[in-house]
């Protein structure tokens, strides 16, 4: 299975933001390289049903590509919380989706699931899992090769 790095804090950020919110998803950006996070950013949820689904705040998701384009972080794809669900993508995940190749991280609980957005997946015919590899010095080493 492909993979893709995180280091354990970033994953603990996931998971207390979304511990943060048990009744509405949460959802934040990722940057990094295809294969490694090495940050993310706190998103506003403006969906109108937060409990059900996400919408990244437009504002945030056009500043973070603008910065991009300046040379700055590369977003990679985004996570989200399922608040009463689990780490697994729903059928309205896979309708929302954009067969990009973004990364997909999905928190419920202490659970934390990796997904990369495909034509064609093998999970709601649009998500292929990522095994998560963790470790702590992932995103230093990532930021010496890309820096
Ligand atoms: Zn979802």
């Amino acid at each position: 299975m492909a993979n893709v790095a995180i280091s354990t804090e970033l994953l603990a950020q996931i998971v207390a933001h979304a511990q943060q919110s048990p009744f509405a998803e949460v959802c934040g950006l990722l940057f990094g390289t295809p294969d490694v996070i090495d940050a993310l950013e706190r998103c506003t949820n403006v969906a109108a049903e937060p409990a059900r689904r996400f919408e990244i705040d437009p504002a945030q998701l056009l500043a973070a590509h603008r910065r991009s384009r300046a040379g700055g972080p590369v977003v990679i794809g985004h996570y989200h919380s399922h608040p009463s669900g689990r780490a697994w993508p729903s059928a309205t995940d896979a309708a929302d989706a954009v067969a990009d190749g973004s990364v997909w991280l999905i928190v419920a609980g202490f659970d934390v699931t990796a997904w990369r957005a495909v034509a064609n997946g093998a999970v709601e015919g649009r998500f292929d899992p990522l095994a998560l590899r963790m470790g702590a010095s992932v995103a230093r080493n990532a930021d010496v090769e890309e820096r």
